[in-house]
């Protein structure tokens, strides 16, 4: 199975240097390879990663043959596809999304920030600012750390 996702890697670098710059940044190439590199990883072992790559190597196809007539539709169908594929990942075979502690971290921050802010510094802006440098700190050494593990998509 791995030559199938070598081959919509293949395709995926035709499709760059072929779409216009605003219909690449739609269709976000880079995260697709990241993708494609993780379906290509589980799909000895798991039929729905098979399954999704077969998919995106046709939607890629279809691309190709009609690269000056990608419309709303097209990106739409697109969007959904690797929407279902992350998450497949997310839950099937537990990866994260790059950035994923880092909203965690700064969220769980600024709240924290705001009650700290209030009880004990007396200033809710000073409260918000070290809370978000401390969930800024966790959240990439955490990200950090699953990327090393190459746990991210
Ligand atoms: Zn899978």
């Amino acid at each position: 199975m791995e030559n199938r996702a070598d081959h919509v890697k293949t395709l995926l670098r035709e499709l760059r240097g072929t779409v216009s710059k605003p219909i690449s940044k739609k269709l976000d190439l880079h995260k697709c390879e990241r993708v494609v590199e993780k379906l290509g990883s589980f799909s000895s072992s798991c039929k729905d990663c098979q399954q999704q790559l077969l998919e995106l190597m046709n939607y890629f196809i279809l691309i190709k043959e009609n690269i000056d007539r990608i419309d709303d539709t097209k990106l739409k169908q697109y969007k959904q596809l690797i929407n279902h594929i992350t998450s497949h990942l997310q839950i099937k075979h537990k990866l994260i999304q790059e950035g994923y502690y880092l909203g965690i971290f700064m969220s769980l921050g600024m709240s924290l920030g705001v009650v700290f802010g209030i009880t004990v510094f007396d200033n809710i802006g000073l409260g918000i600012s070290i809370g978000m440098c401390m969930g800024l700190a966790i959240g990439a050494g955490k990200d950090a750390d699953a990327k090393k593990k190459g746990k991210t998509i």
